[in-house]
């Protein structure tokens, strides 16, 4: 199984798949979902924002399922991935990502599947592999919903050994922030104009940045301004985020800075337009549910005590748990992920592969 599960890895890496840009992956996944004996269809998710290939859904046995979930995308650096192996550990050749995230949870599931249909019919289990989770879990959010029949999800998409359940995510908060000012020049006639770089500063350095509690990080993260030093810049805009366990405290704090931002704006002559918009809601699975329940029974059947984390980032599980389907995100070994160093033990790999094997037996 080992070396099956490290020879599809590689062929699966080894096909460039940056987000939005699937087609090729996907259809590799769908032809391996038909010959385990899935019933397989590709949505039309990416033709909504701009993508080449849609989710890939798949379908098998009868009854309640459940579903497995990874993403078919990368971040880049992720086209001529190179993966070495090197003493049981899966590594890029060091000029790429690996695209253990989020590969390692597609050849598991395929894994999982294939040993599971060895020793009896395959029980209900609904497939999905979606595409550009990356760039803001665009496939996930054009998934319909409507066409799904399981009530709980198990997502491989934490980079976090296998064991590991992620039980809670935050929501997240954007802002978009354009700040006005007046232009003259900088040289000639500065008494005419009014800084939008100034104005920006100073609303800028009125927020709080990093953790704000112990549930809540906040960031400024992007800023454009201004066009040459000769000229007072009438024009900035900057873009911030919010995350918290606790959803009402983003909401508190999207509130919050709005006015902060506006008024300062408007105490240093400009006005400032403030747009914020969640861009996925939190949530936090209790422990005693039948998602959770289910995993951990899997696991300890395969020898390994389930392992309780909360994330700040978030994933498909976000949008799942939004569309009424429990769901929770599983380790699957990856580490150092969005990194040239990103890698993957074998044993992870092996060990993720049971576990789906495993979560389709009890
Ligand atoms: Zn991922």
């Amino acid at each position: 199984m080992e070396r099956a599960l490290v020879d599809e890895f590689i062929e699966l890496v080894s096909i460039d798949a940056e987000s939005g840009c699937e087609a090729e992956i996907a259809a590799r996944v769908m032809s391996k979902l038909r010959d385990i004996g899935l019933d397989v269809e590709m949505d039309d998710a990416g033709a909504k924002f701009g993508g080449n290939a849609g989710n890939v859904i798949a379908r098998a046995g009868e009854g309640d399922p459940i579903i497995l979930c990874a993403h078919l995308d990368r971040v880049k650096p992720g086209k001529g991935i190179k993966p070495v192996v090197d003493n049981g550990i899966i590594r890029s050749s060091g000029d790429t990502v690996l695209a253990a995230d989020d590969i390692s949870g597609v050849v598991a599931i395929l894994a999982g599947l294939r040993e599971a249909k060895k020793h009896r019919p395959l029980p209900a289990v609904e497939v999905i592999f979606t595409v550009s989770e990356e760039t803001r879990l665009q496939g996930s959010k054009h998934l319909d919903y409507t066409r799904l029949h399981s009530k709980m999800a198990y997502i491989f998409d934490a980079s976090s050994p296998v064991g590991t359940v992620v039980t809670s995510s935050p929501t997240h908060v954007g802002f978009d922030v354009n700040v006005v000012g007046q232009a003259a020049h900088a040289a000639v006639n500065p008494e005419d104009g009014v800084s939008a770089i100034r104005a920006a500063a100073f609303a800028i350095s009125k927020l709080p940045f990093g953790w704000v509690d112990d549930h809540t990080t906040t960031n400024v993260g992007v800023l454009n301004g201004g066009a040459a030093t000769n000229i007072v810049c009438d024009s900035v805009r900057f873009k911030g985020e919010i995350r918290s366990l606790i959803a009402s405290r983003a909401s508190e704090l999207a509130n919050e800075f709005t006015g902060t931002i506006i008024s300062e704006a408007k105490a240093h002559g400009t006005e400032a337009e403030v747009i914020t918009a969640v861009d996925y809601s939190g949530y936090s699975i209790d422990r005693n549910a039948p998602v959770v329940a289910r995993v951990v029974e899997a696991l300890r059947r395969i020898g390994i005590t389930a392992t309780f984390e909360s994330t700040m980032g978030g994933s498909d599980g976000n949008i799942f748990n939004a569309n009424g389907i429990s769901s929770i995100v599983l380790g699957t070994g990856c580490q150092l992920v969005h990194s040239t160093r990103e890698f993957l033990p074998v044993p992870e790999l092996v060990a993720s592969a049971r576990l789906v094997e495993s979560l389709l037996a009890v």
